[in-house]
């Protein structure tokens, strides 16, 4: 059983050291490094000790582009985006948005840039976190808009439908929208893999007609050199019911297990109300249940560190969840 958990906001080898030998000692044998363009840019060599020092304890490592191009997820800002004005998503309203969008060549050029430093710090998996378009309640998306309307978006929706696209969301947009985030994916996938990286996809988990919703979860395990496959069911950020991890880990299983790929279920270790945490400790349970066996934390020591998202009791939190996958791991032997 492999037990996870996400590491950020420190980028000083000595302590980092420090953590990874206590996350060892706590059960832990997955960490998965954010890889931001902040990172990549300044700290690329310090990353690669980072790398180093979590093998040492025995991790298997991840790598996440934490906001790259403000496509993933991630609470990162985009310099690719400052520097390619020409580069970013078009909203509805006619106007440019503070994110890449990811059928344009350049950006994608610049992806594989960030896949061989990723894979050039050492990490083994390529952790494809939330790919989206604009989400209109996320940082740099407008009330009302949905993206993208690039002239490159046009022209392919032009192509696949026939006609002129849209500037309301119609039943073909949103089809359009999540066969460019699957073409993006394939295109990240297949880059990762010609240069003997993993690959480890989460998709999001939103529900019908919620925006960002995925339809066709069985087409994104079915690209070609995909490893994992993986989802962050953070029912008590969305505010439904535990059962939103079922229902997901279910899913997840159920594309995965055919093809014979992991499955990784992300728990809720961050912006957790007092009084809750025993929830989240039922979600890691559910994952279980479904069958998950690669199960991971987002954030380190529940985000004690990050005012953003830090919960409520953050020591206890991390406290519950870490005594939870102890349980399995026994269990499991
Ligand atoms: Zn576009």
């Amino acid at each position: 059983m492999k037990a996870g958990c996400s590491y950020f906001g420190n980028r000083i080898p000595r302590h980092v050291a420090t953590d990874m030998k206590r996350l060892a000692r706590e059960g832990f044998n997955l960490i998965c490094h954010t890889y931001s363009e902040n990172d990549m840019l300044f700290y690329h060599s310090t990353m690669k000790e980072i790398v180093r020092i979590s093998k040492e304890e025995g991790m298997e490592v991840y790598a996440g582009p934490w906001g790259v191009g403000k496509v993933f997820g991630g609470e990162a800002f985009s310099n690719f985006v400052c520097c390619n004005l020409d580069c970013t998503q078009t909203l509805s309203d006619g106007k440019p948005a503070g994110m890449a969008c990811p059928m344009n060549p350049r950006f994608r050029t610049f992806m594989t840039e960030w896949i061989e430093s990723a894979l050039g710090i050492g990490a083994e998996t390529l952790f494809w976190d939330e790919p989206h378009f604009s989400i209109s309640t996320w940082l740099g998306g407008r009330k009302g808009q949905w993206g993208c309307r690039c002239d490159i978006c046009q022209g392919h929706f032009r192509e696949r439908y026939g006609h002129e696209m849209p500037f309301e969301k119609t039943d073909e947009i949103v089809d359009y929208l999540e066969w460019g985030i699957r073409d993006f994916i394939t295109f990240l996938v297949a880059e990762t893999k010609k240069r003997g990286g993993r690959n480890a996809l989460c998709l999001l988990p939103h529900g019908k007609g919620v925006e960002g919703e995925v339809k066709a979860w069985d087409a994104f395990a079915a690209i070609p050199g995909m490893d994992v496959f993986c989802t962050d069911p953070y029912f008590e950020l969305q505010k439904l019911t535990i059962d939103h991890v079922d229902d997901f880990s279910r899913l997840v299983v159920d594309c995965a297990r055919p093809r014979g790929l992991e499955t990784q279920i992300w728990v809720q270790g961050f912006r957790v109300a007092a009084g809750r945490e025993h929830l989240q400790v039922e979600a890691i349970q559910r994952a279980y249940d479904a069958g998950v066996r690669n199960i991971a934390i987002w954030g380190v020591d529940a985000c004690d560190h990050m005012a953003w998202i830090r919960p409520d009791n953050p020591q206890l939190l991390w406290e519950m969840l870490v005594a939870k996958l102890q349980e399995l791991k026994r269990r499991e032997g």
